[in-house]
């Protein structure tokens, strides 16, 4: 096994260094196809021609063998770590959203999501024989990828999909389509010099909600995958084909009078801080009950939060949301907002905050639009409350039943396992930072499409297959 594992990485090693060698990405001799030169490196400008390059490909790897997933696999691995430093920059100079550091760690990440290794079969073996149940790869995945990791996304969803023995057809979102199309190529390239595989991905390099449609609606396309906010996934959830949707969440934090306070400030800032608050999991509000609110504000200030007063709360509110169009309805979201710094956003309101500040928070009442949106910025609201069924009542009203992530920070276990059930999320951390629920500070495997509304929870490379039973009647049973 050990031996297999050094065998691959001493190819992708060495078609990495003759890449680099090379003239760049465009630069080295494209493959042909029926005739046609397709030095696109999997980046199209229409549907129709990256499904059918995508259903070609299929047909390609399902001729092939485990093992050149595997080293297909571990090239996007080794490309999204070893080049981290420049897609990440790269990332953030096109999204202009986040931090630099957390794209490039978000990179490097992809290295411990799960691929082959990940796959089984299962066996029922008795009297009348054997049966075995295998899983099998859908085809071509149509996969919708988000602005706040767009090129994470796609590695992410790249080794799953193709540890299955899928291909991928990609709509990034248009704001993260260029180091999204980057990726492709590099990865596409360095496979096919590796393995001869060509077009494991494709893109649509010029996306656009009508390509995002097209692939939904394309008969070449067995299922969608879709990772975005609300828009997307009621689209996605309308359309006839099979979808997987990693929806929106708003996750809430409850504190109660149990906790470790120092962990729990110091948790919240990990979480809400990171990406600048891009995550899905992150915390987006908090209910504290009164008798430890002021400890905790003061452990967050202790941890890397400025504590704003309420005029200041009230300034940045009126800054990052505009009123409901209609009465009853949202507050719209002020999208140059979305992922700022937190000297930033102080600056917005006139304030000087130091430049390692990590997140802003300050304290306000359950009515204040940070409360119930997702605002994807680094300011988190503090809502003092009670006591603690107040506030799990309060989390679960304003998680609005997406079922994606709770936390709780308690030392009472009546509580946790009663605020688990109340908020039936498909995450649910305690005591730790959002992250812990994808192995970041817990156990487990990351991934960065946690599918909520339709059930999958945290994806990986099984999500992507579907079942094929084999039945030996009366035979095979050898014991
Ligand atoms: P977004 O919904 O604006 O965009 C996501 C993708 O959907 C993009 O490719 C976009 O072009 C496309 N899109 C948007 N509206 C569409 C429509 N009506 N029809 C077809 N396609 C459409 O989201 P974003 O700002 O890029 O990402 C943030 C959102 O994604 C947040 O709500 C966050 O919670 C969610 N998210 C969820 C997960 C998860 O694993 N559950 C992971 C990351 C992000």
């Amino acid at each position: 096994m050990q031996a297999t594992e050094n065998a691959i990485r001493q190819v992708v090693q060495e078609v990495l260094s003759q890449l680099s060698n090379s003239a760049g990405t465009n630069g080295s001799a494209a493959p042909q196809r029926n005739g046609h030169q397709t030095n696109t490196w999997g980046v199209f400008t229409d549907v129709d021609t990256a499904v059918t390059a995508a259903q070609q490909a299929f047909e390609q790897l399902s001729e092939s063998s485990i093992e050149k997933r595997r080293i297909a696999i571990d090239i996007v691995k080794s490309i999204c770590e070893e080049q981290a430093d420049e897609l990440g920059r790269l990332e953030l100079e096109e999204t202009k959203i986040g931090r630099l550091d957390h794209k490039i760690a978000k990179l490097k990440l992809v290295r411990s999501i799960p691929g082959i290794d990940f796959l089984r079969s299962d066996i029922a073996s008795g009297d009348r024989g054997v049966t075995i149940t295998e899983y099998a790869p859908f085809g071509v995945i149509g996969a919708i990828t988000p602005v706040t990791h767009s090129l994470p996304t796609l590695a992410g969803n790249f080794v799953n999909m193709v540890a299955g023995g899928n291909t991928i057809v990609v709509n990034p979102h248009p704001a993260g389509a260029k180091i999204a199309s980057e990726g492709v190529r590099r990865f596409n390239k360095a496979i096919y010099e590796a393995t001869g595989l060509l077009n494991l991905v494709t893109i649509i390099g010029t996306p656009t909600i009508e390509s995002a449609q097209a692939i939904f609606d394309h008969r070449g396309v067995r299922v969608a995958v879709v990772t975005g906010g609300p828009a997307v996934a009621r689209a996605a959830l309308k359309s006839p084909k099979r979808a997987i949707v990693a929806g929106p969440g708003n996750p809430p934090v409850v504190v109660d009078e149990t906790a470790d306070i120092d962990n729990a400030g110091s948790s919240i800032v990990t979480g809400a801080a990171f990406d600048n608050n891009l995550l899905c999991i992150a915390e987006k509000e908090v209910f504290a009950v009164s008798s430890v609110f002021e400890p905790l504000m003061n452990s967050v200030s202790h941890h890397g939060g400025f504590r704003l007063n309420a005029q200041q709360t009230a300034r940045l509110t009126s800054l990052a949301f505009a009123p409901p169009k209609e009465p009853g309805g949202h507050h719209v979201l002020n999208r140059d907002f979305i992922g700022r710094d937190a000297s930033w956003l102080a600056g917005q309101i006139g304030i000087n905050v130091p430049d390692e500040t990590q997140i802003l928070f300050g304290e306000t009442d359950e009515h204040n639009p940070f409360v119930p949106e997702e605002q994807m910025m680094p300011f988190v609201p503090f809502v003092r409350v009670s006591d603690v069924d107040t506030a799990i009542a309060m989390a679960k009203k304003y998680e609005h039943g997406f079922g994606h992530t709770a936390i709780i920070h308690s030392t009472n276990v009546k509580t946790i396992t009663k605020m688990g059930r109340v908020m039936d999320t498909t995450v649910f951390v305690q005591n730790g930072p959002c992250t812990a629920g994808l192995g970041i500070g817990g156990e487990g495997f990351p991934s960065f499409s946690i599918a909520t509304p339709t059930g999958e929870g945290v994806t990986s490379p099984m999500t992507f297959t579907r079942q094929r039973r084999s039945a030996t009647a009366d035979g095979l049973r050898v014991i």
